[in-house]
């Protein structure tokens, strides 16, 4: 292995050993911000970790532009810090065929952490070789794995990119995420009033009843053959012997077309209304956009995210995959902010799950066509 790939895979182990679940990036912070102070680049944290409640805000760092690239657009890379869980206290294995895995006590954490490991390593290179390179900027998120909650509260007026990308795409060599969609969540109260169950049933309203009438008639999984609906939890009641005042319900709509997502959730909403009105009952609805869809154009404008993406993919002899998500990145919010974003190919396999995975050689090529989208014009 080159002295350079070798050093690659060894800061991947390193990041992938730190834990930082959702909420709790604290310690990825703090090393990539030692980190980037040896490369001469001050990452500033945001205020992020007061809004949403966690120990960490999103990191931003800025690489002024060199030689004959000096002046062009800067361009911005993008990771993002938290993992789901289980994600403490990993124990990373190198196999002898050169796959890599956690313990399968916990994931791994090549979601996302081999990103911002590429992400640094190339950028080293390229201080290293003294390559020409474009103005770069660094982001490094928090809670995107809970609906991109970090990129959402970030202050868009510090991006000076019009281009930006995001290794965080799971898959074969090369692929994309081509579209994703808007996702909405809702949470729904139903209020009832309590009788005894025994003695005067009649004089009680049944939430669960209600909320039991409104879900028989709400119909999940493809509501359409774009757009998904899911009740998710359902909790209510209190003892056996009294009639329910009271049931939560919570759930989510994800739907490739905006308005078909918005479409369905009023037709949930018009649903429990009727059915707590129907029942007596009173019914408070709260929904939440939390991610807005997005669709890559395959023709890729020239000097677009894509087609640069294309043409570093091709400086390799691979080609670019387009891959529908229904997940949703931190890649919606940028692009939602105006930026071309692009959710680009990150060595990771089985994520989500203690089977994740990832390879040596995967993570060393990658780390070259990271090198090369910092280095083409
Ligand atoms: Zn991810």
């Amino acid at each position: 292995m080159r002295k350079n790939d070798k050093r690659v895979i060894d800061r991947f182990i390193e990041l992938a050993s730190i834990d930082g679940e959702s909420f709790n990036e604290r310690p990825v912070a703090d090393y990539l911000i030692r980190k980037f102070q040896k490369l001469r680049i001050q990452l500033c944290e945001d205020d992020t970790a007061g809004k949403i409640g966690g120990n960490c805000g999103n990191l931003y760092g800025f690489a002024e532009g060199r030689g004959k690239y000096a002046d062009s657009e800067p361009v911005l890379f993008c990771a993002h810090m938290d993992t789901v869980a289980p994600g403490n206290n990993k124990k990373i294995i190198i196999k002898d065929d050169g796959t890599i895995t956690s313990d399968h006590t916990t994931v791994l954490g090549a979601d996302d952490r081999v990103g911002i490991a590429g992400i640094i390593e190339a950028y080293t290179g390229v201080v290293e070789e003294e390559l020409d390179h474009p103005p770069i900027e660094f982001l490094f998120t928090v809670a995107e794995e809970v609906y991109g909650l970090g990129s959402t509260a970030l202050d868009y007026s510090k991006i000076r990119s019009g281009l930006a990308f995001a290794p965080d795409c799971s898959g074969e060599y090369g692929v994309y995420s081509s579209c994703e969609p808007t996702l909405i969540s809702f949470e729904v109260r139903i209020k009832g009033k309590a009788s005894h169950a025994g003695y005067e049933p009649e004089k009680g309203i049944n939430a669960i009843a209600a909320a039991a009438a409104a879900i028989s008639r709400i119909k999940q999984g493809w509501a359409d053959d774009h757009t998904t609906l899911n009740i998710g939890t359902i909790e209510g009641g209190s003892v056996t012997n009294a009639v329910p005042e009271t049931c939560f319900i919570k759930g989510e709509i994800r739907s490739g077309v905006h308005e078909d997502a918005h479409r369905t959730m009023e037709s949930v909403k018009s649903i429990f209304s009727e059915e707590a009105t129907r029942a007596g009952a009173q019914v408070f609805i709260d929904t939440k956009e939390r991610i807005t869809v997005y669709r890559k154009d395959p023709g890729a404008v020239p000097g677009s995210a894509l087609e640069r993406y294309k043409r570093a993919l091709e400086k390799q002899g691979k080609t670019a995959v387009a891959k529908k998500s229904f997940g949703g990145s931190d890649i919606n919010s940028l692009i939602k902010n105006g930026i071309d974003g692009l959710n680009i190919y990150g060595p990771m396999h089985n994520i989500h799950t203690t089977e994740e995975y990832t390879t040596v050689q995967e993570i060393v090529s990658f780390t070259e066509l990271i090198k090369i989208l910092m280095t083409q014009p």
